[in-house]
């Protein structure tokens, strides 16, 4: 994996890569499982992530206080269930290599149906599906053009050549990315993308003096005005030193307290949550994700152009969660190996 940062001197910079296969924006889910297959069928694939880290949405992050208490925080994605045999491979196979565990068979009640997390946050997930594959991070695609091949520019100043272009950013930054390029879509295939849209989500990471009271086995669904879900992630498991809590905020608390400063906004959740946190919070952190989960999604698990070599992915494709999302990488990968072995 490498790091933008790492080729400031790089002598390339400027100049366009080698013409590769198939060049990936995004390094969420979507984008890793397509790349893993493709490599895994021989076929040249670069991905390239604006994050400073890889993984998207699925995000975790450490908060220390004092160099004494370190909290390891879930803060995008919190767990995952299987229902489809094709993600369910992947799901063994990431329970064999230790990535992830159970975590428990339901919040509250149990219906008996696992719940996975990853064994250090499912940010841990991507990084396993990174390992071996050439991933750019801190690279963000600001610019793309198609001219018998694919010319992609980075807002530092790289360009990668490639033959097929997959988008996997949530719609509307894949549009506004084909708008920034002065790429125009077919009139209905632009109708249909626009249709997809995202709840947003404010999420609250607070760091506890005590253990907090949120019941076993560390989580809690809320249909409150404010709140809609609390996991502890000392009880998940990943964070053994912190009392590290997540807050979600509901939608509708989300759209209307976006602007507020992140001292309203914590003080508004935690008072929310107080009941099953009683305890003195040392730290937090307030973190805005404007495309949270998708309200509305494409029937199909991707959308690809027949005019130009460019498909569109990810969790607004087929369902909006990590379930959806691999299924959508898992389409893709086969449709663009399909393609290259024609
Ligand atoms: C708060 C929250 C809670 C959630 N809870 C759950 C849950 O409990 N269970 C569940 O199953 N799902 C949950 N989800 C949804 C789940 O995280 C997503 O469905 C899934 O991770 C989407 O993966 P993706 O690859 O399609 O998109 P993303 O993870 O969004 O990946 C897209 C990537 O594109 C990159 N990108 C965007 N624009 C550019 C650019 N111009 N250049 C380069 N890179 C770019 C981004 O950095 C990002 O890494 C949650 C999501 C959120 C935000």
């Amino acid at each position: 994996m490498t790091n933008s940062s790492d080729r400031e001197a790089d002598p390339k910079r400027n100049h366009p890569s080698a013409i590769t296969s198939c060049i990936i924006v995004g390094g969420g889910i979507t984008g890793l499982i397509t790349a893993t297959i493709l490599q895994r069928k021989g076929i040249n694939v670069i991905v390239l992530d604006k994050g400073k880290g890889i993984g998207g949405r699925l995000a975790t992050r450490r908060m220390s206080h004092e160099n004494s208490v370190e909290g390891v925080f879930d803060y995008g994605a919190q767990y995952f269930s299987a229902s489809d045999p094709r993600f369910q491979v992947w799901v063994d196979d990431w329970l064999k290599h230790g990535v992830i565990k159970e975590w428990c068979q339901g919040f509250g009640k149990s219906d008996r149906k696992p719940r996975y997390c990853g064994v250090n946050g499912t940010r841990g997930i991507a990084q396993h599906l990174a390992q071996d594959l050439d991933v750019h991070t801190n690279t963000k695609v600001v610019e793309i053009g198609y001219d018998s091949f694919w010319l992609v520019k980075t807002e530092d100043e790289q360009q990668f050549q490639g033959e097929m272009l997959l988008l996997t950013p949530p719609v509307p930054q894949a549009l506004d990315l084909l708008d920034a390029s002065l790429m125009v879509l077919p009139l209905d295939i632009r109708f249909s993308l626009e249709s997809i849209s995202y709840h947003s989500c404010i999420t609250l990471l607070a760091l506890l003096k005590n253990h907090s009271k949120i019941p076993a086995p560390g989580a809690i669904a809320l249909e409150d005005n404010y709140l809609t879900w609390l996991g502890d992630n000392h009880q998940k498991g990943i964070s053994p030193d912190g009392y590290a809590i997540t807050l979600q905020a509901s939608p509708s608390f989300s759209e209307d307290y976006w602007d507020s400063d992140d001292a309203e906004i914590a003080y508004k959740l935690l008072s929310a949550a107080a009941d099953y946190l009683d305890s003195p919070v040392i730290k937090y952190q307030v973190h805005r994700w404007r495309y949270s989960l998708p309200k509305t999604f494409h029937p199909e698990p991707y959308l690809a152009l027949s005019e130009i070599p460019l498909i569109m992915a990810g969790d607004g494709f087929v369902a909006p969660n990590i379930e959806g999302a691999v299924l959508s990488g898992i389409a893709t990968g086969e449709l663009i190996a399909k393609r290259f072995k024609g």
